[in-house]
């Protein structure tokens, strides 16, 4: 399998190379050359079979020879073993024909642990087999850091210095991060807020001479092609238990920076049938406001009670607009251009036909809270604030009660108790028995100051063979 970029001019690499790189040397993001196409008989046939089985089918042509076949098989089951739950991302009935798929069963409760736990693993391997290390460099407001260091913990080659902004972030989300226990990681707090942490992450892939020419920085962050290469097993394995791909589905995504939706879109062009995606976003609503009027205009930040869908552009949009403009990367290159200096439109037909292919909406803070009281009211379900969204968005857009409407559950409850508190429930949602402890654990982190100067001389001096 080849890869190549939205943008038509970096060079195409195979996956273990796209393993490794972030944004391609154009500015653009890998996608597959093509997609493997699945048959309804084949896809009929993964009836009964297990998370990991299954995630073996979806993803093995995309690893292709980078992993060998019974190499990639005991990998996944290792990776899908520290789930919280037998069968890995189970169903939860809300209505008739309605449905919410729990993906926050991992080590961090939250859906980035599927790709992240399989990342860390094949980095690792990739790496053995090519006795290399690389130094993973991140920063994170909150959920993003703790899902990566939990799927680096074990890496043998693998150093990851994570940045978060100092006594800026939730207690439970630090302690997710602080508490993890391993040589290779390293939690900087920086005296600063999110933004100064992620333009010292930027500065430094972009010189990295501070490494001194004896290790590389990767990236976790949404833009790797791996995470969102995991995030297409879960729709077929949603659909299978519902009856498909003899019946179709519709999902509605918890949407921020369009990784997980795009997982979605993917799964229907590989040949699930999929009739309806929605789109779910909060207050910061590029998308919506995209899909309802053929502008997409940046506007100022905002935080809502769903913090893991403040953005304000959606880097992996970038992979849509591509297929949208019949993957002619020098349209997408001048397009993004534009989009930087004001608001862009794209070509009506192109539009109408994104229009096809989604649906969308975007609901405030009160209407989250709303949404969390009442299924709470109706089903004794609690839902976390992404999640609520998902599911508000999944009841204004359905279209066809007959087709089962699965919103993706994209945390877990505990993780965000302030929502639950403020749609004036006086339930407190439990952390699970894994997590129990987590107020009693050890933490270890290193406050630096806001400077970039000192937070590379800190990687340089503490990465492994440093
Ligand atoms: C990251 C995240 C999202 C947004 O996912 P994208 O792939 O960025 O669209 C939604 N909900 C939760 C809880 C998240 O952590």
């Amino acid at each position: 399998m080849r890869y190549i970029s939205t943008r038509g001019e970096a060079p195409a690499l195979g996956f273990e190379d796209v393993l490794l790189t972030g944004l391609a040397t154009d500015g653009g993001l890998y996608v597959p050359e093509s997609l493997p196409h699945f048959s309804l008989e084949e896809i009929r046939s993964w009836r009964g079979l297990s998370y990991s089985e299954l995630a073996f089918k979806v993803m093995h042509p995309f690893v292709d020879d980078a992993v060998p076949a019974d190499d990639f098989r005991k990998m996944l089951d290792e990776t899908y073993a520290v789930f919280a739950h037998k069968a890995v991302a189970p169903l939860v009935q809300l209505d008739t024909n309605e449905w919410v798929m729990e993906l926050f069963r991992g080590p961090t409760l939250a859906f980035k642990d599927f790709a992240l736990q399989l990342l860390g693993r094949l980095l690792d391997y990739v790496l053995e087999k090519r006795k290399q290390h690389v130094v993973i460099m991140g920063a994170t407001s909150g959920d993003t850091g703790s899902a990566a260091i939990e799927g680096c913990r074990r890496c043998e080659h693998v150093d990851i210095f994570i940045l978060h902004p100092h006594q800026r972030v939730s207690e439970v989300q630090r302690r997710q991060m602080t508490t993890v226990q391993g040589d290779n990681i390293h939690n900087i707090a920086v005296r600063g807020n999110f933004d100064d942490c992620q333009r010292m992450v930027k500065e430094s892939f972009g010189n990295q001479s501070f490494l001194g020419g004896k290790t590389q920085l990767a990236a976790v962050n949404s833009i790797n092609w791996a995470r969102i290469m995991a995030q297409i097993v879960y729709y077929f394995h949603a659909s299978l238990a519902l009856g498909g791909p003899d019946r179709s589905m519709a999902f509605s995504v918890p949407t921020g920076n369009f990784g997980d939706i795009f997982a979605g879109y993917l799964a229907k062009k590989m040949g699930l049938p999929i009739s309806q995606l929605v789109i779910a976003t909060n207050r910061n609503d590029i998308l919506h406001r995209f899909m309802s009027g053929n502008k997409y205009e940046q506007h100022q930040l905002e935080h809502t009670l769903s913090p893991s869908m403040d953005i304000m552009v959606s880097s992996n949009f970038e992979r849509l607009l591509f297929d949208l403009h019949g993957r002619d990367g020098l349209a997408v290159k001048t397009l993004l251009e534009n989009a930087a200096k004001g608001p862009v439109s794209i070509e009506d037909y192109r539009w109408k036909h994104a229009r096809k292919l989604f649906d969308s909406d975007a609901v405030d803070d009160k209407t989250t809270c709303d949404t969390i009281r009442e299924i709470y009211e109706q089903n004794e379900y609690l839902l976390d604030p992404h999640t609520a969204i998902g599911v508000r968005a999944a009841r204004r857009c359905r279209r066809d009660h007959a087709v089962p409407m699965i919103t993706l559950g994209t945390a877990h409850p505990a993780k965000f108790p302030d929502a639950v508190a403020e749609s004036g429930l006086s339930v407190k949602p439990p952390l699970p028995a894994h997590m129990a402890d987590l107020f009693e654990r050890e933490e270890r982190y290193t406050v630096l100051d806001n400077n970039i100067a000192g937070v590379q001389e800190f990687i340089a001096k503490h990465w492994k063979n440093a």
